[in-house]
């Protein structure tokens, strides 16, 4: 379930939020901004960087300085009070004039400090942000695609779709909480987007989708599939289609991006 192209060049970018703006119920974009992202390479699709940011009483934000893997090592050596809070998030847009980062959250209440941090960014708060690369990785040939998510990879889905050619034809299954999430999407003339809206039901997240992807028939064989989101989701996919529709199980990325009822670990 790792990132299956990690960048060639990256370094430990400063930013500050420059502004905020509510999407939906359950969706906010924080846009930040600052002259080091000149350093940021933009892939597209469903790149995702390490967002730092810091901690309840922190006035400064206590950045890793090593860029390359052995920021992790340095980042443990730190004492966890001193520590910034750090979380994987998806480029949902990147621009260079001006230099602007859009990040969209998915907020879950106040029980996640990233939900908290999204909910509340003000204007020149610090963060620090660390490419991880991009999994979305279909064969040149597979025109014909499944992309599952639920709302933690609503905006990679999103992104994947802005990126896609033309002549993508697919099926994208994206969970989000409630109808008041679902919004207009421009997609490739052959690719159909079914919203599947939680509206209060209690459901786990991931589960709505999973179930209605088990329940819909395939006339055609996905040859490239991409799901992310919560655990269960994306192994119960990835099982589905490879036991059940006999998928080969190399055509399918698969992106754990959270466990329900367990906090990311940092
Ligand atoms: C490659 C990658 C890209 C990602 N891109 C995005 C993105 O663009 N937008 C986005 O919103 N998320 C994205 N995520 C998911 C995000 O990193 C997690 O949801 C993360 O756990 C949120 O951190 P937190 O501090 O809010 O909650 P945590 O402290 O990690 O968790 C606290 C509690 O909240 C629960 N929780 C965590 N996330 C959710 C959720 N989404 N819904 C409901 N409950 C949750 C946990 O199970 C736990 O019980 C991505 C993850 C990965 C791996």
């Amino acid at each position: 379930m790792s990132r299956a192209k990690p960048p060639e060049r990256r370094k430990m970018i400063r930013a500050t939020v420059a502004r905020t703006s509510r999407i939906s119920r359950n969706f906010v974009t924080v846009t930040l901004t600052g002259e080091e992202l000149a350093e940021f390479e933009h892939q597209g699709f469903d790149q995702c960087v390490r967002l730092f940011f810091r901690r309840d009483g922190q006035d400064i934000l206590n950045m890793p300085t090593f860029s390359n893997n052995a920021w992790l090592a340095q980042f443990l050596l730190t004492r966890v009070t001193n520590r910034p809070w750090v979380r994987n998030y998806t480029v949902r847009a990147f621009r260079t004039d001006p230099l602007e980062m859009d990040i969209e959250f998915a907020l879950h209440g106040d029980t996640g400090p990233a939900s908290v941090f999204a909910t509340s960014a003000q204007p020149g708060d610090p963060v620090g942000i660390f490419d991880e690369g991009i999994g979305y990785l279909p064969a040149a040939d597979a025109a014909r695609q499944l992309i599952v998510a639920d709302e933690s990879a609503v905006p990679a889905a999103l992104a994947i779709l802005e990126g896609a050619p033309e002549t993508l034809q697919a099926d994208v299954y994206l969970e989000v909480p409630d109808a008041d999430d679902i919004r207009e999407v421009e997609t490739p003339a052959d690719v159909t987007v079914h919203w599947l809206a939680r509206n209060g039901s209690g459901d786990v997240p991931g589960n709505l989708a999973l179930r209605t992807l088990r329940s819909s028939s395939f006339s055609v064989v996905p040859q490239y599939t991409w799901v992310a989101g919560e655990s269960a989701l994306v192994t119960g996919v990835r099982r589905y289609l490879v036991q059940e529709v006999s998928v080969p199980r190399s055509t399918v990325t698969f992106i754990g991006y959270w466990r329900y009822g367990r906090a990311s670990p940092g």
